[in-house]
């Protein structure tokens, strides 16, 4: 399908052409291992420094300090095994949020299966942290504070800065989840008193299977990874040199004209938001409507089958999203719906719109068009909205 409309680049982003471009050599001519001697060997361990340095760059972090890895989920699990790991005799207790993706969720649970405390923070309707609920949460063995930068399903960007002096004040890691936000909002790692940080490429038009940690100078966590001596003998494998190459170009291309980017996909997003409100009713869009990823678009539709939902706009070609593509299929509704306080069968009639550069006006109303249509079929099958329509329901917009 050629014309289909992809508004889920909160899952997945097409390779930018640039990327692809500069990858390519990687592939072929230029296929020297870069830890080796030799030219063609050097020729590679060039372009990851290079790309290295774009990185760091991004995050306002040193060359150093980043270190590449598979992607965000490694990244993720490297940030907080190795932080148990190393700071096993400081305490056994970590504090995270309940909107976390599950990169991290499922690190914390498979650690506290090994004894390790974990304390999920709860969030405000809008998901944002519960900041009093963070300070009470911290304990004199408390080893690491990890909270998404900016949630992959609603949007909703954090108080980083807050959170770091937080930890920071209290002698506590802290680690964020910048999967969504690099690339998209400015990063200040020092700033913000971030000790580590996971990013990957294919959430901004670089290819998929590379991301990155960036491990604060001086911090010691351990390898989580053995092998080789490679990411300074912190991350072993033979480097990932056409990918790391795509992700330094991918960072690159983003942060060119970031704000006026942000401010164009943004445009397009509260075009996109109003018009839903305007047209199709009982929905209600979830997340902070201002401290917001400039492409994020999530409702809530009440009396429609998130699943039902999602299969008959892609019969109209459009690809979207009921929250996280790794919960997609799965019966549960989405953890972050709930833990905004959705109650279940309003968190199952979600929809999140994830927005590019490449959308258009024209693909909105598009858009716009099918989900009304789709959402009066949906409703005229479900026996709930007739008792609603008699009076005897409630409905969520306020
Ligand atoms: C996509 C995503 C991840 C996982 O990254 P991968 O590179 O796909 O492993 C982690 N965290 C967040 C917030 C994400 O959106």
């Amino acid at each position: 399908m050629s014309n289909i409309i992809y508004m889920d680049n909160a899952a997945t982003t097409k390779a930018a052409p640039e990327v692809l471009k500069e990858m390519l050599p990687y592939f072929s001519e230029n296929y020297g291992n870069p830890n080796s001697i030799y030219g063609l060997g050097q020729k590679s361990q060039k372009a990851m420094m290079e790309a290295r340095e774009i990185i760091a760059g991004a995050i306002k972090a040193e060359k150093s300090e980043i270190y590449f890895t598979a992607g965000g989920t490694e990244a993720d699990n490297w940030a907080i095994k190795g932080v148990c790991e190393a700071y096993a005799d400081k305490g056994k207790h970590i504090i995270t949020s309940t909107i976390e993706h599950h990169a991290v969720l499922h690190t914390c649970e498979y650690l506290a299966g090994k004894g390790y405390q974990i304390s999920y923070v709860g969030v405000d309707e809008n998901g944002l942290i519960l900041m009093d609920e963070l300070k009470k949460a911290i304990r004199p063995d408390t080893i690491l504070i990890s909270v998404c930068f900016a949630n992959n399903e609603i949007g909703t960007i954090q108080p980083i800065r807050e959170i770091g002096e937080l930890a920071s004040s209290k002698g506590i890691l802290f680690h964020t989840d910048a999967v969504q936000a690099l690339g998209k909002i400015s990063i200040d790692v020092k700033e913000c008193h971030i000790d580590m940080l996971s990013a990957s490429a294919h959430k901004l038009n670089g290819p998929k299977g590379v991301g990155c940690l960036y491990i604060r100078a001086g911090l010691k966590i351990g390898s989580f990874i053995h092998g080789g001596a490679q990411e300074r003998k912190l991350r072993a494998g033979t480097g990932n040199v056409p990918g790391v190459v795509g992700f330094g170009t991918a960072v690159k291309l983003a942060l060119a004209n970031m704000s006026d980017k942000a401010e164009k996909i943004t445009g397009l997003r509260d075009y996109l938001i109003e018009k839903i409100r305007v047209e199709i009713p009982y929905c209600r869009l979830n997340g902070d409507y201002k401290k917001r990823l400039p492409n994020n678009i999530n409702f809530s539709f009440q009396f429609v089958e998130g699943e039902a939902l999602l299969i008959m706009l892609d019969m109209k070609g459009i690809a979207a999203s009921s929250g996280s593509a790794c919960s997609s299929g799965s019966a549960d509704p989405s953890h972050v719906l709930l833990a905004i306080g959705l109650p279940h069968e309003i968190a199952y009639g979600s929809l999140r719109l994830s927005l590019s550069e490449e959308n258009t006006f024209a693909e909105a109303d598009m858009v716009v068009t099918a989900l009304k249509e789709i959402i009066t079929k949906l409703r005229s099958m479900s026996p709930l909205y007739e008792d609603f329509i008699k009076g005897e329901n409630t409905c969520i917009q306020k």
